[in-house]
């Protein structure tokens, strides 16, 4: 709480119940007296009033001077705290003219008028909400019928029941202050149930008090009898300065307590109106079982007037509901075109696309989903910077848009993705439109200076039957995640199948997760060696799942999974840290008979993970080896990923781990590549290997030379990967690698079996 708050709080905790407590006695003196007072002195029983209403002075002025308050709250008060005052003075000249016993008179009607005045001031001020013409016309209106009948009721009823003998005068200034009194309850009643007013509405409906004792005052002033008419005299100014207080120290307990909010209601003195209009029809009726005379002619006038004000009252409701109909519809459709299109693009979203297709569906129309995915946009993104890469999905936005036909629908997805809507559910059209699509996609983007050139992956599903929006879409994701994975830049059409593969994926993830917890994966190492001496070099760390029910489960297959499910990290970072553990228990037994550096897999997800850098620095710090022992194998795809692998690897470099392209030549190898990463080591795949021996491949044997040569013009290691034959093993020796690994020389071993390797005669093993 801020200190000015605290002090208004403190000023408005403390000696807050007084006044309530004076202005109720006032009140229950009033009663008292009432109940025992002897015939002759009635002025004891205006002596509530004064200070009743005084009390009820004091206590506004309290709020008023509490300062750091609303200034609507304090306006308001400060009104209230005038009419308090005029109303004591109403009070005071009530009880110097108590003996007189001459009901109203001016001087006290005159300033009773004036509080009547100001607190109808204070209610009137109160900030309403935003007020239209049609409101104010309406509220008029309602003030007009209201004032007629209840001027109407008074003539005729209360002023007829008044004793013989009562003055014109008093009759006019009774009807006057009831009159004022009704109007005033009901402005007062209003701001009571009004949903958003800054005054407390406990205090309000209190307050309501007032002008109910004067109305009711008046009537019984006029019509009572003289003992009714006592008791009301005496008791309506004290009733009011009680309600006062009441309402102050509510007003205090709210200001210091925090707010709960209240819910627009409507309010019942908006049926005020035709509780009038039914009061006069009563009156019609009763006068037209009469003869008429003037008086009831006016009657009539005035309930016809009414019925008028009330009918004028009902067609401007109507006008009001019209109108506001009208704009609720307007806002209805800007909503619903804010949210079935997409903000960056204007394309359909992904929910009127939804729609579109639900719609084609249900009527049984053909129908087919093309859904298109950026490759690798997120790379794009990072190096052009966000503002660029909402250009550019802009751009690829209205490509779409240009190459559609008209009756087909573009939209985007979210993010990169895209999707298109084909009227025609023929797989071979689909195709065609698939490929029309990717190729829009195909020309370079301007984006600012830069010249961007896109590929795309796309995914066509054709609905099967009972097949509804959500699955064709989903259909279109699974088959344009397998264009993806067959080297993206393509479309593939869905097929059952890549559901099924979809699943399998998802639990071997959620069982490759557990697996990982209870220690089912193992580690073999594949030795390297060197091809000239046949001594053992080095060795690969490979890992393995020994799954409890599935058996055996190939890393072929198992690490795709890990690397889409994100796994692959913790998995990584379990195997790091076993195969330098592993080194370092070779290295203390077998001493300069182990192997120097173990080769450890790294997938690019590891390497765009902040902290991996960290992470292996430390483990060969806790293992005891140095940047020496351990060598990471990272793939061409993965070392092109961005700025944070690039980052990573240099990093790694400087620190003195060094780095092996893996299955060099099979991605997307460019010679540049070699200049631009900071490789130590090439490691030719396996593929190059094979069909070496008889020469039958040329092709494959001229790449594998040229790797070999590359190698040695750049001073990189190059190591030959998969060979399985003695041919293989000569050719390979006889083009330039000087080191290898395959089943022929061994097969991946577990961790004794290798070490036995590093213990025996290292010429005989190879
Ligand atoms: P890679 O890194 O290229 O590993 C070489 C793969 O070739 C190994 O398969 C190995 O057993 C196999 N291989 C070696 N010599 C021969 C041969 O003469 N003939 C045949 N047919 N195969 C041979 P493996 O262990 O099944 O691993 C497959 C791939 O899984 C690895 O290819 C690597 O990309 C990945 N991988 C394995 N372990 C890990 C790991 O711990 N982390 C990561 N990120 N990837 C791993
Ligand atoms: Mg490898
Ligand atoms: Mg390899």
């Amino acid at each position: 709480m801020t200190a000015p708050e605290s002090a208004t709080e403190s000023r408005l905790s403390s000696g807050g119940l007084a006044p309530v407590l004076v202005s109720v006695w006032a009140t229950i003196g009033v009663l008292v007296w009432l109940v025992i007072r002897s015939a002759d002195d009635v002025t004891y029983g205006y002596y509530g009033g004064p200070f009743a209403l005084a009390a009820g002075a004091f206590a506004c002025h309290r709020i008023v001077r509490a300062g750091e308050l609303a200034r609507p709250v304090r306006t308001f008060w400060l009104r209230l705290e005038f009419a308090a005052a005029s109303l004591a003075l109403t009070a005071v000249i009530a009880l110097a003219r108590a003996n007189n016993n001459t009901g109203m008179s001016i001087w006290v009607a005159v300033p009773m008028m004036l509080g009547v005045s100001l607190l109808l001031a204070a209610f009137l001020g109160l900030p309403a909400p935003r007020r239209t013409a049609l409101c104010w016309l309406r509220g008029t209106l309602d003030t007009l019928t209201i004032a007629i009948a209840s001027a109407l009721i008074f003539w005729y009823v209360v002023l007829d029941l008044a004793p013989a003998g009562t003055s014109l005068s008093d009759k006019v200034i009774a009807a006057v202050v009831g009159v004022g009194g009704v109007l005033l309850l009901v402005v007062v009643g209003k701001s009571a149930a009004a949903p958003e007013t800054v005054v407390d509405p406990a205090a309000l409906r209190v307050l309501t008090t007032g002008p109910v004792t004067c109305v009711a005052g008046t009537i019984l002033l006029i019509a009572g009898d003289d003992r009714s008419r006592l008791a009301l005299s005496v008791l309506a100014l004290p009733l009011t300065g009680a309600a006062m207080c009441i309402g102050a120290y509510l007003q205090r307990r709210a200001l210091t307590r925090p707010s709960a909010s209240s819910f627009p209601a409507r309010s019942v003195f908006d049926m005020l109106p035709f509780a009038a209009v039914i009061a006069t029809a009563g009156l019609v009726i009763t006068v037209s079982a009469q003869d008429m005379n003037a008086r009831q002619r006016i009657v009539i006038i005035g309930a016809l007037l009414i019925t008028g004000c009330v009918v004028a009252r009902q067609l401007l409701s109507l006008r009001e509901n019209t109108l506001a109909l009208r704009g609720i519809r307007r806002q209805q459709a800007e909503l619903e075109r804010l949210a079935l299109s997409d903000n960056l693009t204007g394309l359909p979203n992904r929910t009127r696309f939804l729609v579109a297709l639900g719609e084609r569906l249900d009527a049984g129309l053909p129908a087919a989903a093309v859904l298109i995915d950026v490759d690798d946009f997120k790379m794009i993104n990072d190096t052009i910077g966000p503002a660029a890469g909402d250009q550019l999905l802009f751009q690829v936005s209205q490509r779409l848009r240009e190459r559609c036909t008209g009756d087909e629908m573009p939209a985007r997805l979210g993010g990169d993705e895209f999707a298109v809507l084909l009227a025609d559910g023929d797989p071979v059209a689909a195709e065609a439109a698939a490929n029309r699509l990717l190729l829009a996609l195909a020309d370079p983007f301007r984006v600012g200076e830069q010249q961007l050139l896109l590929h795309a992956s796309a995914g066509i599903a054709i609905p099967g039957d009972g097949e509804g929006a959500d699955e064709v879409l989903r259909n279109a994701d699974i088959a344009m995640y397998a264009a993806k994975e067959s080297g993206k830049a393509s479309f593939v059409r869905f097929e059952p199948r890549m559901r099924d593969d979809m699943i399998n994926h998802a639990t071997l993830a959620g069982e490759l997760r557990n697996g990982i917890a209870r220690g089912e994966l193992r580690l073999l190492y594949q030795p390297v060696f060197d091809l000239v001496t046949g001594r053992l070099h080095g060795c690969e760390a490979l890992v393995r799942w020994q799954h409890p029910s599935r058996g055996f489960v190939s890393p072929g297959e198992f690490i795709p999974v890990a690397e889409r499910s994100g796994l692959i990290v913790p998995l990584g970072a379990w195997v790091l840290r076993e195969a330098c553990e592993q080194l370092a228990r070779w290295r203390s037994e077998y001493g300069p008979g182990a192997v120097e550096a173990v080769n450890v897999n790294v997938a690019v997800r590891q390497l765009r993970a902040t902290g991996f850098v960290d992470e292996v620095a430390a483990v060969l710090s806790d293992t005891g080896l140095t940047s020496r022992n351990l060598i990471l194998e990272v793939t061409e795809s993965s070392v092109v990923d961005g700025w944070q692998v690039q980052e990573a690897l240099q990093a790694l470099h400087d620190m003195g781990v060094r780095l092996a392209l893996d299955d060099f030549g099979t991605g997307q190898s460019s010679l540049s590549l070699l200049r631009a990463f900071p490789v130590d080591v090439l490691k030719l795949d396996k593929s190059f290997v094979d069909g070496i021996a008889d020469g039958a491949d040329r092709g494959r044997l001229a790449v594998a030379a040229a790797v070999a040569q590359l190698a040695e013009h750049l001073q990189l290691k190059a190591v030959a990967e998969g060979i399985e034959t003695q041919g293989q093993l000569d050719r390979l020796r006889d083009i330039g690698y000087r080191y290898g690994q395959g089943f022929f020389m061994a097969k991946p071993l577990p961790a004794a079996d290798c070490g036995a390797l590093m213990a025996a005669d290292p010429v005989a093993a190879a």
